[in-house]
């Protein structure tokens, strides 16, 4: 593995520190920089610039509006993104379920998202989950039966995250029960939000969020055009977007910009206390944690360096997706002992931007530290629970 950049990488990342420094608005950077929660509008107009500067379709191939770029600029862009503190894209569209429009879509389809979701038009959110089929998705039990021209669809998704906001859902639902494995007669479709029989409910969080949802299908009809590529064939479909998901969610370069912005934390001196990086309990934790992510870095650099010879992720996304979000907890958790007990109220609206008030608090987002901890319990569960990564690795890696 080469890890020296090239002359034209260098230049490539210049471009894109600058394009940061520029053109990320100032109003959005501060409300990350608080930890205030985003509304729509602030990720669709943050979107919109990223897709105007081509900068959206960062796995995207060219011919669909993609960047084209190799893995090592993927990864110089993730670096620059994260140390701007810029926030993530949102993945449903352009992430989940772009790449299985333009992979397993029809001509049809491709041109009647693609561009959409490049451009931050449509928000979209995914509905796998069911409330008795997580872990063991196949289990799913949401019926689109054919009549005529549409699909008629009933059950129940649940999780879904910022449906609230979504105006269209790709879900997994089964078009067929008469089957040898539970796996087949499942379907991809796409319906939009706004058809009659689909509600949407929120689910309240531990921090006390609205950040995910259940979506009810009663008799919801949704045309047959809508269904992505074969009938019976969603599971396979469905399987190829969660790797991309769980590759996404590891956020190595962001835990690196956390870590960095940790130790300063942890070095400054608060109301002329001794700061916590004296300590030689937290030093060592931190020193610990900052070997652990270097070894993580090294795996998701091993792993764009195999991409980029034409090897597909495989199991190497359920390692980079456990390792990833232990690390986010583990930091998170470092947070909370720097913050000490600044970190103690439970404040859940201090997520928004009227009541954040920096006057009491030593760094104006440690009301939300604790927020983001709890909130963040979430990672080792979602894209698959990590339990079930490490299955997935015992049987692909050890052959168990
Ligand atoms: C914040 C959040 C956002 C989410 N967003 C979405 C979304 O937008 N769309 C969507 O479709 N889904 C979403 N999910 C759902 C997520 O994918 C599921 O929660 C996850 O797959 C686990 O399923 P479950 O919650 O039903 O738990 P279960 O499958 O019931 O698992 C419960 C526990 O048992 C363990 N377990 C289960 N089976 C095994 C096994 N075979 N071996 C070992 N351990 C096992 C699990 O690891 C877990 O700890 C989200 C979840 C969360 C928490």
């Amino acid at each position: 593995m080469d890890l020296s950049f090239t002359p034209e990488e260098i230049a490539f990342r210049d471009e894109v520190r600058a394009f940061f420094a520029d053109e990320y608005p100032a109003d959005i950077r501060e409300k990350v920089n608080r930890g205030i929660r985003l509304d729509k509008d602030d990720h669709v107009r943050w979107q919109k610039i990223l897709a105007q500067h081509g900068y959206m379709g960062v796995n995207w191939p060219v011919e669909y509006g993609g960047t084209g770029w190799s893995p090592v600029q993927k990864y110089l862009f993730s670096i620059e993104m994260a140390n701007a503190n810029a926030p993530d894209v949102v993945p449903f569209g352009v992430n989940m379920v772009g790449p299985v429009i333009y992979s397993y879509g029809n001509e049809a389809q491709k041109q009647r998202f693609l561009p959409d979701i490049l451009e931050s038009n449509v928000w979209w959110c995914q509905g796998y989950s069911e409330p008795g089929a997580g872990s063991d998705l196949a289990s799913l039990k949401t019926m689109a039966v054919r009549d005529g021209d549409h699909y008629v669809i009933n059950g129940t998704k649940t999780w879904t995250t910022l449906g609230q906001h979504a105006e269209w859902i790709f879900l997994l639902a089964r078009t067929n029960t008469d089957v040898a494995r539970r796996q087949e007669g499942i379907s991809f479709i796409l319906a939009d939000m706004s058809t009659p029989g689909i509600t949407v409910r929120p689910i309240i969080t531990i921090e006390g969020g609205h950040e995910v949802n259940e979506v009810h299908f009663e008799d919801a009809r949704v045309p047959v055009e809508n269904l992505v590529g074969e009938e019976g064939r969603g599971w396979t479909y469905g399987k190829v977007l969660l790797q991309h998901e769980r590759t996404n969610i590891a956020g190595v370069a962001r835990s690196k910009y956390r870590l960095a912005r940790l130790k300063e934390l942890a070095s400054s001196s608060q109301h002329g206390a001794k700061p916590l990086m004296e300590q030689a309990t937290f030093r060592g934790k931190l020193v610990a944690t900052e070997v652990a992510l270097k070894a993580l870095e090294y795996t998701d650099l091993r792993t764009l360096a195999a991409v980029a010879t034409g090897k597909a992720p495989g199991p190497e996304s359920s390692i980079l997706k456990i390792k990833g979000t232990e690390m986010q907890q583990r930091l998170d958790t470092l947070y909370m002992e720097a913050a000490g007990y600044y970190a103690l109220p439970y404040v859940p609206d201090q997520f928004t931007l009227d009541a954040a008030d920096d006057d009491v608090v030593v760094d104006s987002s440690e009301p939300t530290t604790a927020l983001r901890y709890f909130n963040y319990r979430k990672a080792s569960i979602y894209g698959g629970s990590n339990e079930i990564q490490k299955n997935i690795i015992a049987k692909h890696v050890l052959g168990l």
